[in-house]
């Protein structure tokens, strides 16, 4: 870190001190940059602020739009029902009452309020049975005489911050920590050093970073907040897009990879054997990896298609190309299981093609565990020999010592966690092979910006013709039995179903259904009379494999299952899935699961099954989600969860949603995904600054590589100060 005059304690502050200094420090504000950093969570705005009358005419007119009032406590009071507690607050503006309710947390909300204190009261209020207005859980915020007037006499906004508890135990609540914000900013604004260069500031039209510091605390309109909010996002996306502009340059350029020309013959003679045509997405994006491969820089490229939009068969097809250039290629799955099933199909398919085609001398090879030590002995030998020219496994193809003779593509399927730093793994190894990676998840596009950003993305977008679009119900508990008769009737016509639960063994605390135990259950009563197979986890991936293989063989009706089922299982008659407890699986995970089925040729089914009282809940999604409390918004989120599955089939509709209920580091692991955590970007809604901000990134960095450019030097001065860390793989400093 550079020295500079805001790395000075804040103690030096008027009205601060050690004393004060270290409850700030405890709460992370240090230095005297801490502070000007430490922006309000909100603002209040004067025109927001009406009369209660006025408040009373609008609700009564249907607006349904935040409403302040500021006004004086009268009283208040807190009744008891039973269990529960309610507190009515009662308050008076110049022109009337209006009252306040909680429903939740009243003990707490009973101490924040006594009579005669002023306080500026946010929210939607609404009409109650009294004909009186009332707001439920509103925001609220105490004030001074003083502030009062600045709200009503001067056009100002006033700032609220964050105050932890730390600093309200020591008294320093929101008059005092602006007071202090103040004296910060006026002794030392002018040492807020610009951290992008003019050409960018003037080219976006962003503000100043000295600028925007004063805006967020003193914002002269709200616009002013907004720009102030537009120069931290871009700025914020802009490095981070910097940085993986870096990388991917760096890939591209610095490594030698393989230029594989493709003889379109072999791609011919396998569609002739394909029982199918492949669909315009899956030629469309078979041609861009096409002319990936035949680049000398190695491909780098993400496939995102819904689950059963075939992308296997385009990963085959580029592996088909490989081979024929005299190269190996990896095909890796997540689970031994799926690696098992990829090894199956591809083998059968593999079968027809040498039958027809003997020249191209197809092989493939399943390294998995639990193999018997001969059989992987002779497939590893395969590989160093080059007998095998499909390899299939799993990552631990890679952490062992698997010799390849000449590995030229590697295909990662359903494997987000597979990033960065193993692609940079790969890089170690020699020529770089061809890397492809194939995701169902279908993340948002700015999503994808951000956690793939160095990769090349085409989507499958289309799902093939013969598909009957998936029929998905929501139904209480109470239905089960309608269910599995149901469940046997379909069987009558050839028809298999999966039911799924959520955990393994029977867990008290969550009350949860265990496959295990329902699955001794159901054997004995409803599906006494058909066949019953039980699948789960905690397997050896031979034993799953054995009950696939009997399901698959129509050997067993029902297939009783915890979330193992979740990826890439292909199986065509069956087209039924049941899941139980559903407001327990997260969006994508129900997508995934639904996934399943919906393959073959008949209508499939996909039944929720939820706590009878979610299925009411859920029907009457409300509209007031923010008066709701944490307990009743969890609730809200599965009733929301489980609507979306009903209503769409779309993943990429489905993913955006989960987005917007879960946030990105959610959906991702942080940690696995080296997905950024942001500090003023909400990626949700800021897509169009990423894109802005990443074609400036890349363009600079396509200009300039190294950042040596006169007018980029406050770029790499940055990057060197605050990214050291993440510039391992992208060679500027
Ligand atoms: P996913 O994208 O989920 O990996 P798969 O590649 O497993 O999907 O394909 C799902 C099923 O659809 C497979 O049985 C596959 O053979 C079949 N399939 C793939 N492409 C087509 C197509 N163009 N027309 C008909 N069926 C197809
Ligand atoms: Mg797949």
């Amino acid at each position: 870190m550079p020295t500079s005059k805001l790395n000075d304690s804040i103690q030096f502050l008027k009205s601060v001190g050690p004393k004060r200094a270290e409850v700030f420090a405890s709460c992370g504000l240090k230095t005297i940059r801490d502070l000007l950093f430490y922006f309000p969570s909100r603002y209040l705005d004067r025109t927001t602020i009406i009369s209660s009358n006025k408040a009373f005419d609008l609700t009564l007119n249907g607006f349904d739009g935040e409403i302040t009032i500021i006004a004086k406590v009268v009283n208040k009071e807190s009744r008891r029902f039973g269990k529960k507690e309610i507190l009515t607050v009662n308050l008076r503006d110049q022109d009337g009452f209006f009252s306040c309710v909680w429903f939740q947390g009243v003990k707490y909300f009973k101490d924040r309020f006594e009579s005669g204190q002023l306080f500026a009261i946010s929210g939607k209020p609404t009409i109650s049975k009294f004909n009186e207005l009332q707001f439920t859980h509103p925001d609220f915020d105490q004030i001074t005489e003083d502030e009062s007037q600045t709200f009503y006499n001067t056009g100002k906004i006033i700032p609220f911050y964050r105050i932890s508890k730390e600093l309200k135990s020591k008294n320093i609540g929101d008059l005092s920590l602006r007071k202090i914000i103040t004296y910060a900013i006026d002794g030392y604004i002018n040492d807020v050093e610009e951290t992008l260069p003019d050409f960018i500031l003037q080219k976006h039209n962003l503000l100043s970073l000295k600028e925007t510091v004063k805006q967020k605390h003193y914002p002269d309109s709200d616009g002013k907040i907004r720009l102030a909010d537009l120069r931290l996002k871009f700025e914020e996306l802009f490095y981070l897009e910097i940085l993986v502009a870096a990388r991917k340059h760096n890939y591209k350029e610095k490594v030698p990879g393989l230029a594989l020309p493709v003889r379109t013959k072999v791609v011919h003679d396998f569609l002739k054997i394909l029982p199918f045509e492949l669909t315009e997405a899956q030629k469309k994006v078979l041609h861009d990896i096409r002319i990936d491969m035949a680049n000398i820089q190695p491909m780098n490229r993400l496939l995102q298609g819904d689950v059963g939009s075939g992308k296997t068969i385009v990963a085959l097809i580029s592996m088909l190309i490989t081979i024929d250039n005299g190269y190996q290629a990896v095909l890796m799955a997540p689970t031994e299981i799926l690696a098992d099933q990829h090894s199956k199909n591809i083998t059968l398919l593999m079968e027809k093609f040498n039958e027809v085609f003997p020249s191209y001398k197809i092989n493939v090879s399943l390294l998995i565990g639990g193999q018997k030590k001969s059989e992987r002995n002779k497939q590893l030998e395969s590989i160093v020999l080059h007998e095998a020219n499909i390899i299939i496994g799993t990552h631990a193809l890679f952490e062992e010592t698997v010799q390849f003779k000449n590995l030229g593509l590697v295909v990662i399927d359903e494997q987000h966690r597979f990033g960065v730093v193993q692609r940079a793994l790969l890089m170690k190894k020699g020529t770089t092979p061809d890397v492809l990676v194939m995701s169902a998840t279908p993340i948002p596009r700015t999503l994808s910006m951000t956690v793939y950003g160095d990769l090349d993305i085409s989507i499958i977008n289309e799902m093939p013709k013969n598909r009957i679009p998936i029929k998905t119900y929501l139904r209480g508990e109470s239905r089960l039995p309608d269910i599995y008769s149901f469940v046997i009737k379909e069987l009558e016509k050839g028809n298999q179903s999966f039911i799924v639960y959520p955990l393994v063994e029977e867990s008290e605390k969550l009350e949860l259904k265990a496959a295990t135990s329902y699955y001794n259950e159901l054997k004995e009563t409803y599906f006494k009379e058909i066949n019953v197979g039980l699948i789960h986890g905690k397997m050896k991936w031979r034993e799953k494999e054995e009950i696939m293989f009997l399901f698959a063989e129509k050997k067993l009706d029902v297939l009783i299952s915890t979330t193992v089922i979740e990826v890439g299982i292909d199986i065509q008659s069956a087209n039924i899935m049941i899941i139980n407890d559903a407001h327990r699986f997260g969006l994508s995970q129900l997508h995934q699961l639904r996934g399943r089925i919906g393959r073959g040729t008949e209508q499939s089914y996909c039944i929720l099954v939820t706590k009878d009282e979610f299925v009411a809940s859920s029907q009457r999604v409300t509209r007031n989600l923010e008066y709701l409390s944490s307990a009743q918004i969890e609730k809200y989120k599965s009733s929301v969860r489980l609507q979306s599955m009903v209503k769409h089939l779309d993943g990429f509709k489905i993913a955006e949603i989960d987005l917007k209920l879960r946030g990105p580091g959610d959906i991702f692991g942080i940690q696995q995904s080296g997905f950024p955590e942001f500090r003023y970007v909400d990626i949700t809604t800021d897509g169009e600054i990423l894109i802005e901000a990443k074609r400036e990134a890349f363009t600079i960095i396509e200009q300039d590589p190294q950042l040596r450019n006169k007018q980029h030097d406050i770029i790499r001065k940055h990057l060197i100060d605050h990214y050291s860390n993440n510039l391992k793989y992208a060679r500027i400093a």
